[in-house]
């Protein structure tokens, strides 16, 4: 069965374009123009991904975000504005799963739309797998270890939760206070800097080069991603 899509926008003419431009990609659409109609529709049509506009009458992109995401683990892409880095941390922190800045290009949105679904597929298939391939750095997640060269890594058992949460979400930015909050269980914003010196360990034991990491990257103002070979 086609895969369905939620589109959240109030402007009616880019709504219009993105239900058809999704339909002719051969998804199912459904939309909605203000934040209240987005979660009626959303808990109506149990959608497998939502398209979500940040500035919205009624209720705001960013509370339908926390919103949908206390509900569901459903893929989220927020549309943001041109430029604004804040709007880029502020989804990613309420659990988006990418953003795409206005203007944006149909194509641009459907090359993200796939790859969202391809990292959800990718996460699934490392759910069931428990020994992941990162070139000359193989995981066992079950077994609790880490071979490189075939060569056991021993690392404190913290670095090793981290390095399963980077892998199951891998392609996906997350930021500190995600892993934090997902790794480390805390509630609250800050004591970051736990998080870059577990980084920092987990980089020395993995990295071919941990001064030029190729698994673990930073991204600059927002985290970090495991990107896999
Ligand atoms: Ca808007």
């Amino acid at each position: 069965m086609a895969r369905s899509i939620l589109v959240v926008e109030d402007e009616p003419t880019l709504r219009e374009t993105l239900v058809e431009a999704l339909e002719a990609d051969g998804f199912r659409v459904t939309a909605a123009g203000d934040g209240r109609a987005a979660l009626e529709r959303f808990r109506a049509d149990h959608p497998d991904l939502v398209l979500l506009d940040l500035m919205l009458p009624e209720i705001s992109g960013i509370d339908v975000c926390r919103i949908i995401r206390a509900e569901s683990p459903v893929p989220i892409i927020m549309l943001t504005a041109r430029g604004s880095e804040v709007d880029k941390v502020v989804g990613l922190e309420l659990g988006a799963d990418d953003y795409v800045t206005k203007p944006f290009s149909l194509r641009e949105l459907s090359a993200r739309i796939r790859a969202v679904f391809r990292r959800g597929e990718q996460a699934n298939a490392t759910a069931s797998a428990s020994v992941v391939d990162l070139g000359s750095v193989h995981v066992d997640l079950a077994g609790h270890q880490i071979l490189r060269d075939g060569v056991e890594v021993k690392v404190k058992p913290k670095v090793f939760e981290l390095l399963a949460f980077l892998i199951r979400h891998a392609g996906q930015v997350v930021t500190r206070d995600q892993l934090l909050e997902l790794v480390w269980g805390y509630d609250y914003a800050g004591e970051t800097r736990t998080v870059d010196v577990h980084v920092h360990w987990l980089r020395a034991a993995i990295e071919v080069d941990p001064a030029q990491p190729s698994l673990i990257q930073t991204i600059r103002g927002v985290g970090y991603v495991l990107r896999r070979p």
